[in-house]
């Protein structure tokens, strides 16, 4: 059978009994939308983070974008961030109005480099959006240091770190407001589509309420505008339910499959060789990816097909370098760090109930192919 880096259907083989009864409980409820199911949910997932208030949303982008208006970002306010992301986070930047403003990343960990923030702030800066990329956690107190100073709100893209710390504290609870996705290969996983938005901000909280559906607070009265049609489905909301109650088991198994590469794979490191993924000091890496440097990436990945293996890069192509983002202006060699990463990075399959046959298979075969380049 085809190695992919993603998989959920064992996962569903164990859950099944409480995927079905989740989705037979919401069609017995009476109520398919904003109901019990994404009530209990939006408590149960603040509830874990600490946080006061949880409102769920359609999607990651969506929580990214309703995030932005309802912390006041809207059109020309300059958002800084990085271009090694997930493309949506960049796109929801734009679609409020407000221009990305990209800053490069370190060399260890692939995060947001604090030390280029500064320089990148102008009168027009309003936010700071740190993405928490693959699992672990981006050097917070320096970036809140700087939005305090500033007058700057910080919005921390989550939709890779669910349950991720950071010198012990939970992802999503540094900023002003933190967005998630349980698109279904994030670290807590929807079976379709989903977003959330936490926050300790009663205003914001209300904001978010409004933004997402349609301007109202009561029907059909429109307080303010924007708003947009972006709730979270009464049956994702409640499978989430059942999978947030097995996070840590998800997290800890993603860790065990991460240990056991790291052992597999640490001969293969060294100069020119393989860099597996570092964790930095203070953080608790969750492992939404598992991703490794290679100067020969391309090489591998096509060796790698000839045992049936299907690697991906996250991602290939830096936001700044996309032909839908040509308008802000960046060129090839602004950001040389995202730019030399995207080059070399590949990511391995990673998901909790990844098979240990499959784990070793994948093991032997980079030792192979990496072996005879
Ligand atoms: C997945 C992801 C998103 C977008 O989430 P969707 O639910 O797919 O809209 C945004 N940012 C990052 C970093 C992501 O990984």
């Amino acid at each position: 059978m085809a190695t992919r880096v993603w998989d959920y259907l064992a996962e569903y083989e164990n859950e099944r009994a409480d995927i079905l009864d989740a989705v037979e409980t919401v069609f017995q409820s009476g109520q398919l939308i904003l109901g019990d199911s994404v009530r209990g949910f939006e408590a149960e997932f603040a509830g874990c983070h600490g946080a006061a208030h949880c409102v769920t949303v359609d999607n990651g982008t969506n929580a990214l974008k309703l995030g932005l208006q309802a912390l006041g970002v809207g059109p020309g306010d300059e958002v800084i961030t990085v271009a090694n992301t997930a493309a949506p986070t960049v796109v929801a930047i734009d679609s409020v109005g407000a221009i990305p403003k990209f800053v490069d990343v370190r060399e260890d960990d692939y995060l947001l480099d604090t030390r280029l923030v500064a320089e990148a702030i102008t009168p027009r800066t309003k936010a700071l959006l740190p993405v928490h990329l693959y699992g672990q956690c981006v050097d917070m107190a320096p970036l809140m240091e700087l939005a305090k100073e500033h007058g700057l709100v910080v919005l921390e893209d989550c939709a890779q770190s669910h349950g991720a710390r950071h010198h012990g504290r939970i992802a999503g609870t540094f900023g002003d407001a933190a967005a998630f996705s349980f698109y279904p290969t994030k670290v807590l996983g929807a079976y379709g589509d989903g977003g959330a938005v936490i926050t300790d901000d009663e205003n914001v909280t209300a904001r978010l309420r409004r933004l997402r559906y349609y301007g109202m607070e009561e029907r059909y009265y429109v307080v303010a505008v924007p708003g947009h049609n972006a709730r979270l489905d009464e049956v994702q909301a409640e499978i989430l339910r059942r999978k947030l109650g097995r996070l840590d088991s998800y997290i800890a198994g993603r860790r065990a499959v991460a240990q056991r590469y790291a052992e597999g794979l640490a001969d293969l490191t060294g100069p020119g060789g393989l860099v597996l993924p570092s964790v930095t000091e203070g953080n608790e890496h969750v492992y939404y990816l598992y991703v490794v440097r290679h100067p020969r990436r391309d090489e591998i990945i096509e060796r790698l097909q000839s045992y049936d293996i299907w690697l991906n890069v996250s991602y290939r192509w830096p936001v700044h370098t996309m032909s839908g983002f040509a308008h802000l202006g960046y060129q090839r060699g602004s950001l040389p760090v995202t730019e030399r990463l995207a080059d070399e990075i590949f990511s391995l399959p990673m998901y909790p109930s990844l098979p240990r046959n499959v784990q070793d298979k994948v093991i032997a075969a980079l030792r192979e192919v990496v072996a005879q380049l």
